[in-house]
């Protein structure tokens, strides 16, 4: 070696952090410093990836862009830090014993979508891993769903169980083989096994079945059979997705009568077939993460309409695992994919949990024997404007935090009752948990017990202060005042003021925006229940600018069950009571009976609570028009007056293509209803009776539904931006949050957005983080954090 290569001999020591561990990052750092030319070591601890390279400082520097740049798919680099000392003389590089630290904890990786390479193994008969169901590799497979304790390996997974064969040892103890450390690494001579049962619970025998479990799912599938299947993060419920009459069954024994199904397809050229799929949807779908993606649904796709009755939008997976790309291969037809449970139970786990809970609704169970440690459901996404949202979190997103823009307390944030998460923050993170359900039973309740446990070991977090919604029926607000009792500090947050919360934190801002939050119910600060609410927000504060007229809701729970009753409501309130005798829609739901105790309930204020809510407006139109009287699932019938609107749109299918609504469409007809904003008390409200009146006229002239509803679309993104106006003008602000369910409705979405940047309003939406009250509980956390 010359005097100046010696001379120019460095050395650096490297932390990374992030989710580097269990995603073939130390493999990826041993070849990258072999490379290069470089000695030392790598190893992992509790809280990081610790590395020490020396060699030519150029090398060194290649080292250094490379570690980011050429990083394994799955790791997530939140930080490197690099210190440089003179050399200390290694002979060669080595990958040395992980280093446990007490108190530290490190970010773990959600469960990924089978990789291209295990895939490539999967479909190669000459491969020992051929057909093979549990194939994975360091960039692929199980990971959040097995694991019991940290730090990842094999013993803390329910992999623990398998010894490795000779072979699958060997790949696990090479350093430069794509499974090196591959905790779940596993192959058909040791690894885990799937069997076929009936419903009873009996092996279904090989005669009947043919050699393979899989292959015989696949043919009674073929058959119409309605098969569970024990998949990552519990059981899916499986059946043709063409065959009418077995998705109406599946509908009849899961209690589910018209909620959409989502359904899992083979490859994208098969999606294509049913979907109008643009390059970022495909991305999606293609992505390590494979979320169900709602797209425009073909009119000539064979998937059966009762998959998602009355919908243009169709729910589409790829195969996330092994198993289902052997299945989907095997049966040649779309399958539908639900969540294994009955009506609104958490989704099913074990094998006998299983055979007990859905034996009536499946005829064949195809289980295995990995244990699955967390339930994880499906996680459901849409592009919009370009850009991916989160409408429900969980596999292959959770449990990777929000980044958060501040340094944060330990806070437990319990979330709401319909589509509840929970939120946990440290740091500077917001773990949010995976989607838990709606919590309406004590299966629920024990699922998000249990996992608020996990979480808070996984990463080590102890709250000090619990923040909870104002709603005191909720069982997360009963939870949250039982944790109380202990002393723990409770914070209650307002549910809107949540909402905004949530966005600004999904965008990392912190100053002051004009919130719209719009959904259907949320307890309001006066005991009213809010849902139309324009606020003036940050983390610390907000104030209620302006909302929609306080209407009654006849009957309360019923009135949400029945729009109908909404709708009558209404028009007593808004036109009184002679506008009850015309024939509308509406008003042929109710018999003179119901009427009467429709009118005594508002006349006496019995069980007719006071609602803001712009979710409800939604209902009382759709059923005005005679879309939706009556609804099976949460947002039925808002989103059947979408779906009205885009149809009167009349588009053809090439130009949807890429969009899923197509933006000259949207710009078409501009038309709109009156309304009017008063104020009062510094408060502007919305005044809705003149708009009721001309929906009214408009259907007494003959006037279609699709129009109406594109009227009514219009109105709605109109006001938002005239209201935005009002506030920006009074305060300055010109930045505008959107949050709240009602912004799943993507045309609404959509011509809001266009409003409100033409006014030259920054506007910001959910992107990781659901609009809807999954992203609840990240409001509560931060806003608890500064509120103490
Ligand atoms: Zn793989
Ligand atoms: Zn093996």
């Amino acid at each position: 070696m010359s005097k100046t290569a010696r001379q120019s001999l460095k050395s650096a020591s490297i932390s990374v952090r992030g989710i580097v561990q269990g995603v073939g990052f130390r493999p990826f750092v041993y070849g990258l410093a072999v490379k290069h030319n470089l000695k030392g070591w790598v190893y992992n601890t509790s809280e990081d990836v610790k590395i020490e390279v020396e060699g030519a400082a150029e090398d060194i520097r290649q080292f250094e862009q490379e570690l980011g740049t050429k990083a394994p798919p799955l790791a997530q680099i939140e930080n490197v830090t690099i210190e440089y000392h003179s050399p200390r003389g290694y002979k060669n590089f080595e990958i040395r014993q992980s280093q446990v630290q007490e108190g530290k904890y490190q970010l773990i990786s959600p469960d990924v979508a089978t990789c291209q390479a295990c895939l490539g193994e999967l479909l190669n008969p000459e491969d020992r891993r051929y057909r093979y169901p549990f194939t994975n590799c360091t960039n692929c497979g199980p990971r959040f769903t097995i694991i019991e304790d940290m730090p990842y390996d094999r013993p803390k997974t329910t992999m623990r169980h398998f010894q490795m064969c000779p072979q699958c040892q060997a790949e696990y103890d090479n350093p430069l083989d794509r499974r090196f450390h591959a905790q779940p690494n596993a192959c058909p001579q040791c690894g885990p096994q799937v069997q076929l049962v009936d419903n009873q619970g009996s092996l279904v025998t090989p005669i009947l079945s043919g050699s393979n479990p899989i292959a015989a799912a696949g043919r009674f599938l073929k058959e119409g059979k309605i098969v569970a299947i024990k998949g990552l993060g519990g059981f899916l419920l499986a059946c043709d997705a063409t065959n009418d009459t077995v998705v109406k069954t599946l509908r009849q024994r899961k209690k589910r009568s018209s909620k959409p199904f989502a359904i899992m397809v083979a490859t994208v050229g098969e999606a294509k077939r049913h979907c109008y799929v643009s390059p970022e949807e495909e991305n999606l779908l293609t992505s390590p993460q494979s979320p169900i993606v709602l797209m425009r649904w073909r009119e000539d796709s064979s998937v059966s309409r009762e998959v998602a009755p009355n919908l243009r939008f169709l729910g589409v997976m790829l195969p996330y695992t092994p198993l289902h790309h052997i299945l989907l291969r095997d049966t040649g037809q779309p399958l539908v994919m639900t969540s294994g449970n009955l009506s609104e139970e958490p989704i099913a786990r074990d094998n006998d949990e299983a055979l007990r809970r859905l034996a009536g609704i499946a005829d064949y169970f195809l289980i295995h024997n990995r244990d699955i440690y967390s339930r994880y459901d499906d996680s459901v996404a849409i592009v919009e404007r370009g850009t991916s949202q989160l409408i429900r979190r969980a596999r292959s997103y959770a449990p990777y935090p929000i980044r958060l823009s501040f340094k944060t307390r330990q806070v437990l944030g319990c979330g709401a009752e319909e589509k509840n998460t929970f939120c946990l923050t440290k740091d500077n993170y917001a773990f949010l948990s995976q989607h838990i359900g709606d919590m309406e039973n004590m299966e629920t309740l024990e699922h998000f017990d249990s996992t608020i446990s996990l979480y808070k070991r996984l990463f080590h977090i102890q709250p000090e202060i619990i923040a909870h919604d104002l709603h005191p029926d909720y069982l997360a607000t009963k939870y949250a005042r039982e944790l109380g009792e202990s002393g723990i500090k409770l914070i209650p947050v307002q549910h809107h003021h949540a909402h905004i919360a949530s966005c600004l934190a999904d965008n990392g801002l912190e100053s002051p925006v004009i919130g719209v939050a719009f959904d259907g119910t949320g307890m309001g600060a006066d005991g009213n229940i809010w849902g139309g609410e324009f606020l003036v927000a940050d983390y610390r504060h907000f104030r209620r600018a302006g909302h929609l007229e306080y209407l009654p809701l006849p009957g309360g729970a019923a009135a949400i069950k029945r729009p109908y009753r909404t709708a009558i409501g209404y028009i007593l309130t808004l036109l009184g009571e002679n506008a009850l005798n015309q024939d509308l829609p509406a008003m042929r739901e109710a018999d003179d009976t119901e009427i009467e105790v429709i009118k005594r309930q508002i006349e006496r204020r019995i069980n007719s609570p006071l609602s803001s809510s712009m979710g409800r407006l939604f209902d009382a139109i759709s059923a005005l028009l005679g879309i939706r009287s009556e609804i099976d699932y949460e947002g039925q019938a808002a989103v059947e007056l979408e779906m009205a609107a885009l149809a009167s749109y009349g588009e053809e299918p090439s130009s949807v293509i890429a969009r899923s609504v197509s933006d000259e469409a949207i710009s078409g007809n501009n038309e709109s209803y009156p309304y009017r904003i008063v104020e009062d008390e510094g408060i502007r409200i919305v005044r809705l009776r003149d708009l009721l009146s001309a929906v009214i006229e408009d259907l007494h002239q003959g006037i279609s539904k699709g129009t109406i509803s594109v009227k009514f679309h219009n109105t709605v993104a109109q006001m938002i931006n005239e209201m935005c106006h009002l506030i920006a003008n009074e305060t300055g602000v010109s930045q505008v949050a959107l949050s709240g369910g009602v912004f799943q409705n993507r045309l609404l979405l959509k011509k809001t957005v266009s409003l409100l940047e033409n006014s030259d309003f920054q506007v910001f939406t959910h992107r990781q983080v659901p609009c809807n009250d999954g992203g609840i509980s990240l409001g509560q956390a931060v806003i608890a954090n500064f509120a103490v």
